[in-house]
C-alpha cells in the first residue's frame, strides 16, 4: 500500500472521488460546530474495575438512577431524543446491580439505542439475558492480545443470549502481531465487529501504525469483496490521509466530540468525549442544565475553522480541521495521524 500522498500536487484524478467525500464529511463538521446536534451521549456510570482489573477499589461519585434520568429528561426536552444513543462506560459498568433497569428507563424514554462497553469478566449467562431484556442494543467486550479467555467467553455468553456483540482490542504491539488470528477468534466466538482502537498508553512507531491500517484495509476490502456481513473497523478518530482515509472508514468517522458527542461522567460533570481527563469538563448536569453545557460550556472546543500552530502550512487542513479532539488538547506533538504513519 502507498504512503497516502502528503502534498496536493501528487493528487491523481483516481483520487477525487475520494476528496469529495472527504470534502462533505469536513463541511458536515463544519457545519456541526456551527449547529451541534447531539446523537450520542457516553454515560459513566462508575470508576470501579471488575477483580483483578487493577482498579481503585474505592469508586468515586456515581449518579443514581434518578439523577440519571433527571438528565435525561432535560435533554428529551431540549434535543430530539429519538436520534440519541447512549453508551453506557466505566469502570465496569456490569458492577452496578441496577444497570439492566436503567437500560430499560432509557428505553422507554425513548432513546434511540444503548449499548454498553465491559471488559467481559461479568457478562455471564444472567446478566446478559437480563440485559437483551432490558433492550441493550449491543455489547462492546474487551479482548486484548494475552489476556483474551474472559472476553471471548463473554462474547459467546452474551451471543447465546441473542445480544449484538462488538469486540474491542487495543492496537498494540502484542496485538499486532497477531491480528489475523485475534480477528479469527473473536469471529468464531460471535461477534460481529472488531473495532481496533490506538491505546494512548502505547506509542506505537509508524511502521506498526502503517501495519494497523493495512491490515484494517485490506481486510475491509476482503470481507466485502466475500460478502461478509462481519466487519473490522478503527475505533480512532484521526484524519488518515488522502488514499487511506476511505479505505478504512467508507462512511467517514472523523472525531465528532463537542459536535455530537459528549460524555456524562461520573459525578455529573459534562465533557466532550470519554477520552478528555476530568479537568476538561465544563460543569455538572447536577448544577446546571445540560443544554447550556451543551452550547456555551462546549464552544471553546468548536473553533475548527482555526487552524491548530501544528498543522500550520498542512495541504490537508481544509479536509482533516486538525484531527481529533482528545488527541490534539492532550498530545500537542503528535496528534497528527499522518506523522504517525510516518509522513507529515
Ligand atoms: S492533524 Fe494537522 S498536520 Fe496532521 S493532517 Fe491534520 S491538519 Fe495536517
Amino acid at each position: 500500500m502507498p504512503f497516502p500522498r502528503r502534498s496536493q500536487s501528487e493528487l491523481q484524478p483516481g483520487d477525487f472521488p475520494e476528496l469529495l467525500s472527504l470534502q462533505a464529511e469536513a463541511a458536515r463538521r463544519l457545519r456541526l460546530a456551527d449547529e451541534p446536534e447531539l446523537t450520542r451521549l457516553f454515560w459513566e456510570c462508575n470508576e470501579r474495575g471488575a477483580e483483578g482489573e487493577g482498579r481503585a477499589a474505592s469508586p468515586g461519585r456515581e449518579l443514581d438512577g434518578d439523577e440519571l434520568m433527571g438528565i435525561v429528561d432535560v435533554i428529551a426536552q431540549d434535543f430530539d431524543i429519538r436520534r440519541l444513543s447512549v453508551s453506557v462506560i466505566g469502570g465496569e459498568p456490569l458492577l452496578r446491580p441496577d444497570l439492566p433497569e436503567l437500560v430499560g428507563r432509557l428505553r422507554r424514554k425513548g432513546v434511540a439505542a444503548v449499548d454498553l462497553v465491559t471488559g467481559g469478566r461479568l457478562l455471564d449467562g444472567e446478566a446478559a439475558r437480563r440485559l437483551a431484556g432490558a433492550g441493550l442494543c449491543r455489547a462492546s467486550v474487551r479482548v486484548d492480545a494475552g489476556d483474551e479467555r474472559d472476553g471471548v467467553a463473554a462474547i459467546e455468553t452474551a451471543c447465546a443470549e441473542g445480544l449484538l456483540v462488538e469486540a474491542v482490542t487495543g492496537a498494540r504491539p502484542a496485538a499486532l502481531e497477531r491480528l489475523g488470528e485475534l480477528e479469527r477468534t473473536v469471529r468464531d466466538a460471535g461477534a460481529t465487529r472488531w473495532r481496533l482502537v490506538s491505546d494512548d498508553a502505547v506509542r506505537l512507531a509508524p511502521p506498526h501504525v502503517r501495519h494497523l491500517l493495512d491490515f484494517i484495509e485490506r481486510r475491509r476490502a476482503e470481507l466485502a469483496s466475500a460478502g461478509e456481513l462481519f466487519e473490522v473497523c478503527l475505533g480512532c478518530g484521526g484524519f488518515l490521509g488522502v488514499g487511506r482515509e476511505r479505505a478504512v472508514r467508507p462512511e467517514g468517522s472523523q472525531c465528532l466530540a463537542a459536535l455530537g458527542i459528549a460524555c456524562l461522567l461520573g459525578d455529573g460533570q459534562v465533557a466532550a468525549c470519554p477520552a478528555l481527563p476530568r479537568a476538561l469538563a465544563q460543569g455538572s448536569a447536577l448544577q446546571t442544565r445540560f443544554t447550556q453545557i451543551w452550547y456555551t460550556g462546549f464552544e471553546q472546543l468548536r473553533d475548527l475553522a482555526r487552524c491548530p500552530v501544528a498543522c500550520e502550512g498542512c495541504d490537508w487542513f481544509q479536509l482533516c480541521l486538525g484531527g481529533g479532539l482528545h488527541e490534539r488538547l492532550l498530545e500537542p506533538g503528535r496528534f497528527c495521524w499522518l506523522q504517525r504513519q510516518g509522513g507529515g
